[in-house]
C-alpha cells in the first residue's frame, strides 16, 4: 500500500476545528507528507460561531493569559506548556502572526484584530487552509464515530444523512453544545452546562430587576454561597452591570455565572468605597454637608441625589420598602450603607443557556493526554476546544484554549500518523 494517502478527518468547522486544519497542513507540508486533512463542519459554512464571537469584533486572545482563571487549569497548563509558552506572545499569536493577522491591544489586554472585524479571523484561516490543500466538507453532521476495530484500520465517521466517511485519525472540535450529542465509542462524556452567560434571579428579587431593566451601574459583584447559617464570600468581580427584566447581565456576571449556582446570593456594591462601614460615613458626610441646603430635616432621596442614579436609589428604596420621602435619620445610616454595598438578589440560574457563550462538561480532561490532546484509550483520537471540559472567564481566553488545544491536537496527530 506504498500509495496510500493518510485521512485526518476534523469533526467541526469552528475555532479549533480551523486552527487543527491549518497546523496539520503546515505540519504536513514541513515534513514533505502527504496526508489529507478533511473538516466536516455541520453547518453550511466554516467559521460562523467565530464570527459571532467578542459582538462580532472578535476577542481572539489576551496577552495577560492567566491559566489559573481556567476551569480544568491543570490540565490547560500542561498543554499550554507542551504547545509552548503560555501568555504574553504565545504560540497562538506565533501562529495568526503566521497567517497574517493583525491585532491591537484593548484593556485587560484583550486583543482584537486590527480590522475590527471577526470575519477577518475566519478569512486568514480558511485562507491558509485552502492554501494547504484542506477539504471542507459542509453540511455534514458527524453522529458517530466508531474507533479502528483492529489496529491499522480506519475510524467510521457515520453522518446524519447516513453517509459513511473514513479516517486515520480524528479530531473532536465540534464545539460543547454539539460534543453530547456525538456517539463516540467509550469516550466518557461529563453533561454539559451552560456558563458564561447572564443570570435569572429569583421570583422575590424579580420586581427590582424589572424596575432597572435596561439600567448599567459600575459596581462590584460578590458571590456568595450559605455554608451553614452564614453565606461565604465565592468570589468578586468588578465592572459594568447591566440590569435585566429576569436578572442581571453584563461581562462581571458573565464570569461569575460560572461559579453561580441556584440558592447563591450576589451582593451589589453600589459604591465601591471599602464596605459598608466606609459607605456609613459617607451617608453622615453627605447629610452634614448637604444640611446648609435643605431647609428641615433630609428626606432619603435628597441624602441619595447625586450619588446613585435616580432610579436605582428608588429601586433600592422600595425594595427596602423606605418611602423617599421619609426623613433620614442618623440611626439607619448603617442599614442604608449595607443595601448600597451588598444589595442582595439571589440566583436561580442560568438566564438563557442559548446565550451563555460557553458550555462546561464535554470529554473529561483526565481521559485525555494535555502533552497532545490525544485520547488516553484510542489512539489517533484527539480533542480540541470546547469539546474538552475546560472553559475560562470572558477577555480572549475561551478563543486562546480553542486555537491552542487546535494547534496541539493537529501537531501530535500528524506526528502520530507520520510514525504509524
Ligand atoms: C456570542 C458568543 C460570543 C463569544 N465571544 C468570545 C470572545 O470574544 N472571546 C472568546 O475567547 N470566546 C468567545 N466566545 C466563546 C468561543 O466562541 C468558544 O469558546 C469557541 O468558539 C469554542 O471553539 P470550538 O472550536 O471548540 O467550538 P465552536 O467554535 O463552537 O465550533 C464548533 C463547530 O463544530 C460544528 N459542529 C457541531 N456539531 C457538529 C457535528 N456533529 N458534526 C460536524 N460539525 C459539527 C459547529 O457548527 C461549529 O462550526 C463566545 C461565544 C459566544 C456564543
Amino acid at each position: 500500500m506504498a500509495n496510500y494517502v493518510k485521512t485526518l478527518a476534523i469533526v467541526g468547522g469552528g475555532a479549533a476545528g480551523l486552527a487543527a486544519a491549518v497546523r496539520a497542513g503546515e505540519c504536513a507540508r514541513e515534513r514533505g507528507y502527504a496526508l489529507e486533512i478533511v473538516v466536516y463542519e455541520s453547518d453550511e459554512r466554516v467559521g460562523r460561531s467565530i464570527l459571532a464571537t467578542g459582538n462580532g469584533r472578535c476577542n481572539f486572545s489576551n496577552s495577560h493569559i492567566d491559566v489559573r482563571e481556567y476551569y480544568n487549569a491543570e490540565f490547560v497548563g500542561d498543554a499550554f506548556d507542551a504547545l509552548g509558552a503560555t501568555s504574553g506572545y504565545s504560540p497562538v499569536h506565533a501562529f495568526f502572526a503566521g497567517l497574517g493577522l493583525a491585532w491591537r491591544e484593548e484593556t485587560d489586554g484583550r486583543q482584537y484584530p486590527l480590522a475590527n472585524k471577526a470575519s477577518v479571523v475566519v478569512d486568514v484561516l480558511r485562507a491558509a487552509a485552502a492554501e494547504l490543500g484542506v477539504r471542507e466538507e459542509c453540511n455534514m453532521h458527524v453522529s458517530m464515530i466508531d474507533p479502528p476495530h483492529e489496529p491499522g484500520k480506519p475510524f467510521t465517521l457515520q453522518m446524519r444523512d447516513g453517509l459513511f466517511q473514513r479516517a486515520d485519525a480524528v479530531i473532536v472540535a465540534c464545539g460543547g453544545r454539539a460534543v453530547a450529542a456525538l456517539e463516540a465509542h467509550d469516550m466518557e462524556r461529563l453533561r454539559t452546562r451552560p456558563v458564561l452567560g447572564p443570570i435569572k434571579v429569583a421570583p422575590d428579587d424579580i420586581p427590582f430587576a424589572r424596575e432597572l431593566d435596561n439600567i448599567r451601574v459600575k459596581c462590584a459583584v460578590t458571590l456568595a454561597r450559605k455554608q451553614g447559617v452564614v453565606y461565604s464570600r465565592i468570589m468578586t468581580e468588578s465592572g459594568e452591570l447591566m440590569f435585566r427584566k429576569y436578572g442581571v447581565s453584563g461581562i462581571c456576571v458573565f464570569n461569575l455565572s460560572r461559579f453561580a449556582w441556584p440558592g447563591d446570593v450576589l451582593r451589589i456594591d453600589f459604591q465601591q468605597v471599602g464596605g459598608a462601614a466606609q459607605a456609613e460615613d459617607l451617608l453622615m458626610e453627605r447629610r452634614r454637608a448637604l444640611a446648609p441646603i435643605y431647609s428641615g430635616e433630609l428626606t432619603y432621596e435628597q441624602l441619595l441625589r447625586g450619588l446613585l442614579l435616580p432610579r436605582v436609589s428608588e429601586a433600592i428604596l422600595k425594595g427596602a420598602e423606605i418611602d423617599p420621602a421619609s426623613e433620614f435619620k442618623p440611626f439607619e445610616a448603617g442599614p442604608l450603607a449595607r443595601l448600597l454595598t451588598a444589595y442582595p438578589l439571589e440566583v436561580a440560574g442560568i438566564a438563557d443557556p442559548d446565550i451563555s457563550q460557553v458550555r462546561r462538561g464535554g470529554f473529561a480532561v483526565e481521559t485525555f493526554d494535555p502533552a497532545t490532546m490525544a485520547a488516553r484509550k484510542i489512539d489517533g483520537f484527539y480533542a480540541a476546544g470546547e469539546a474538552l471540559d475546560v472553559d475560562g472567564p470572558c477577555g480572549g481566553y475561551n478563543l486562546h484554549w480553542a486555537w491552542a488545544s487546535g494547534l496541539l491536537a493537529a501537531r501530535s496527530a500528524v506526528e502520530w500518523l507520520a510514525r504509524r
